[in-house]
């Protein structure tokens, strides 16, 4: 049998037989590749636990006539683990791996830039770099535009204007100008359309801080008192010498205060690109995504 080695990242097992299973893994030169792991269910398994969904593997596999076979298998990236033990990253790392399923449709056709894309928003997880359902959700816009679905954000998608864009349609693939807008079209209000251009760029800085202190707000429409606020705690987050530390606890200790409008503006603003990026999927992938259902509930 001819053998094959690439690096990969395990989206899904299934049982097979007594003490095998079927694992799919996405890897870097071959593409999608689903291959049998035998005894991998046994207590004494050579594989160990390396070949559970998220975890990221050096493999050596053999082509076999119906399915290939793995041959060796060690670990490349430790930050399965690190997901685990964190349920909400944990939820989101499933976002990932079905969609990756999903998206990357026929096997051993290589998809450099999905596995790129998937272990990107894994890493990130691990290491808990932004708010797991934010990597999750802006992990399937891109995966779904480097597939080239990519909405159209800067203009309208029947007249072309730039103002006056005020409506996103999942079935016409972006933004609907007033005139233009059609019934099943959704209002975005400016925080939302913010939100999601940052979530197709990968635009970390705005996404950070509309999660963490609502300061997104502050030159959009809807400004009040807060948006000082959450300028200031900005300011002081950049100054400090661990920024992820300071914005997440910066709000607790100097600056505790009930819910404001821009809170409200904010919460609608994630719900909506929440719903959009569901749509998206499910519009694109010809089928919901299930788990993105879940990270929402
Ligand atoms: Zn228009």
């Amino acid at each position: 049998m001819a053998l094959y080695r690439d690096e990969g990242v395990v989206l899904r097992t299934v049982k097979l037989g007594e003490a095998d299973r079927i694992v799919t893994v996405l890897t870097k030169e071959h593409g999608k590749v689903r291959a049998v792991a035998k005894g991998v269910r046994r207590v004494k398994s050579r594989f160990g636990g390396r070949l559970e969904p998220f975890m990221r593997i050096d493999l050596l596999i053999a082509e076999g006539r119906s399915l290939d076979v793995v041959s060796q298998a060690a670990s490349i990236g430790t930050y399965a683990a690190e997901i685990c033990i964190d349920f909400e990253a944990y939820s989101a790392a499933n976002v990932i791996v079905e969609t990756a399923d999903k998206l990357v449709s026929t096997e051993h056709e290589r998809a450099r830039d999905q596995y790129l894309l998937a272990i990107g928003a894994l890493n990130a997880l691990a290491k808990h770099m932004h708010e797991p359902t934010v990597v999750a959700q802006s992990y399937v816009m891109r995966a779904l535009s480097a597939a080239g679905w990519t909405p159209r954000l800067d203009s309208c998608v029947v007249c072309g204007r730039r103002d006056e864009l005020a409506y996103f349609s999942t079935l016409s693939g972006g933004m609907m100008c007033l005139t233009d807008r059609t019934p099943e079209a959704t209002r975005l209000s400016r925080e939302a359309y913010r939100q999601l251009r940052a979530l197709i760029s990968g635009d970390w800085a705005s996404l950070d801080e509309a999660v963490y202190h609502g300061g997104a707000v502050r030159d959009g429409a809807e400004q009040d008192t807060m948006a000082d606020i959450g300028h200031r705690i900005g300011q002081s987050a950049a100054e400090s010498a661990d920024p992820k530390i300071s914005m997440r606890s910066g709000i607790g200790e100097g600056h505790v205060r009930a819910p404001t409008l821009a809170d409200a503006a904010r919460n609608a603003a994630q719900s909506a690109v929440a719903r959009i990026v569901e749509e998206w999927g499910e519009y694109y992938l010809e089928r919901p995504i299930r788990s993105l259902r879940l990270l929402h509930s």
